[in-house]
């Protein structure tokens, strides 16, 4: 054991368990790109996938003198850091030496941070980059063999290096270190770039500390499978309430649907009437700025990561599916203005982003096409809704086809992929008698 090893040694305590335990996708992907990227040239034909392990620790959990440490590192990297990126901005070269002799007082790896070469450059593309707000430590995350690389994994626990000898040793929970496992195992045998992030605001959350591993898979984009043969899956966005999914296999003769989930957001009216106490605890005056924040934040936080989490379960059926077979995909989701008022909103706009990222994660071939929900597949006239309990059903009063109104795109998918038609409707229905009547009455010239 080295001199230096010993001191860590002695110095090595034992952070808290982290708070809280959050699994994501990075939400700005772009800036996710730029932020990470020295060396990324766009390079042709190449897509990167990202996956984000966010760990929160309280402040007050950890050893105030490795926390003190940290807080001096964030102040210096702060200065450095805002003198490099104004003097790039404004093209200022003296400025940059100068940023670049002070990024000295860093311990040598954080100050990757300004090197254009290194992974873990923070300033690509600056003139198009928003002053930064946050404080981000952004170092690789190698082996405990590297020993001059930032942070790296030991048993059960995270050490991020501060300089001096000092290390941060931030417990992993379990579930935590079988997520990475698990991450690096579906993009085998591709190799998974780790960096982890570092980050504190005096400003907004003083009593946590945010850690973030992320991830980064690069692979050659994929190509267009022939739908014959593959695996289709049909994601619509367009509903009220949620996600539709229709999973479909065609030979080219016959187009068969294995399953048409819908997910919806669990808890929808608790979280509603959460908020709703809220705002009333708001209008009477009651910690107004707290409250409104909290209703706002049980209404629509709660529904990105539902997002999330739903499109890797979308994902993930696709693979048991497939079992083998190359995945086709498409994402139909609405343009803002039609998604207005919906409760989802934003929050459903966001999963072209999370769709997207997961499709080059995988390395699965997604298109993000919009088809019609009102427009017969089989003979083109308008259809009609009728509103049962539980579904709209959408008929063609010319052509006798009905189905549920949320697997109507996927039947003008599968027509443009020029496929056969599935039959309708997908999944029973319980049709109101009048519809009965009337189909039956259209009949025998109706499709399927
Ligand atoms: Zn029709």
């Amino acid at each position: 054991m080295s001199r230096a090893e010993s001191a860590v040694r002695e110095h090595a305590m034992r952070g808290p368990e982290p708070r809280a335990l959050e699994l994501e996708i990075p939400r700005p992907l772009a800036r996710e790109g730029r932020a990470m990227g020295g060396r990324r040239r766009k390079k042709e034909g190449v897509v990167e996938g990202f996956r984000v392990l966010t760990l929160l620790y309280r402040v007050g959990e950890l050893p105030a003198g490795v926390f003190q440490r940290l807080k001096e590192l964030f102040k210096v990297y702060r200065a450095v850091a805002a003198l490099y990126f104004w003097s790039k901005r404004l093209n200022l070269e003296e400025g940059v030496g100068l940023a670049l002799e002070r990024a000295r007082q860093l311990p040598s790896y954080y100050r990757h941070a300004f090197d254009e070469d290194s992974r873990v450059y923070q300033f690509g593309e600056v003139e198009k980059m928003k002053r930064p707000r946050r404080v981000v430590l952004q170092l690789p995350l190698a082996d405990a063999l590297h020993y001059y690389c930032g942070a790296y994994i030991e048993d059960d626990k995270l050490i991020v290096r501060l300089g001096g000898g000092e290390r941060l040793e931030l417990p992993l929970p379990e579930r935590a270190l079988k997520w990475l496992q698990e991450k690096e195992r579906e993009v085998a045998p591709l190799k998974v770039a780790k960096t982890v992030r570092v980050q504190w605001r005096e400003d907004e959350h003083p009593e946590l500390l945010k850690v973030q591993i992320v991830l980064r898979v690069e692979r050659q984009k994929p190509v267009m499978p022939d739908p014959k043969g593959a695996l289709l899956c049909y994601v619509d966005a367009n509903s009220d309430y949620g996600i539709v999914a229709v999973y479909a296999v065609s030979d080219g003769t016959e187009t068969r649907v294995l399953e048409t989930p819908k997910l919806r957001p669990p808890n929808r009216s608790k979280r509603l009437k959460a908020a709703a106490k809220r705002q009333a605890a708001a209008a009477y005056g009651h910690k107004r700025g707290v409250n409104l924040a909290l209703a706002r934040l049980s209404k629509r936080f709660r529904a990105r990561g539902w997002v999330k989490a739903a499109a890797a379960q979308i994902f993930k059926k696709a693979f048991q599916r497939a079992s083998g077979r190359s995945v086709l995909m498409n994402f139909d989701i609405p343009d803002p203005e039609s998604i207005k008022g919906s409760y989802l909103q934003k929050t459903l706009l966001s999963l072209e982003k999370v769709a997207r990222n997961l499709a080059n994660w995988f390395g699965v071939y997604v298109t993000f096409e919009c088809y019609p929900s009102t427009r017969c597949p089989f003979c083109g006239s308008e259809l009609e809704i009728v509103h049962t309990k539980r579904t709209r059903i959408a008929y063609c009063t010319r052509c006798g086809f009905y189905d549920d109104r949320d697997y109507v795109p996927f039947y003008h998918w599968v027509k443009e992929l020029g496929l056969p038609m599935p039959k309708h409707p997908l999944r029973k229905l319980q049709l109101p008698e009048e519809l009965k009547l009337l189909i039956s009455s259209v009949r025998p010239g109706s499709p399927g």
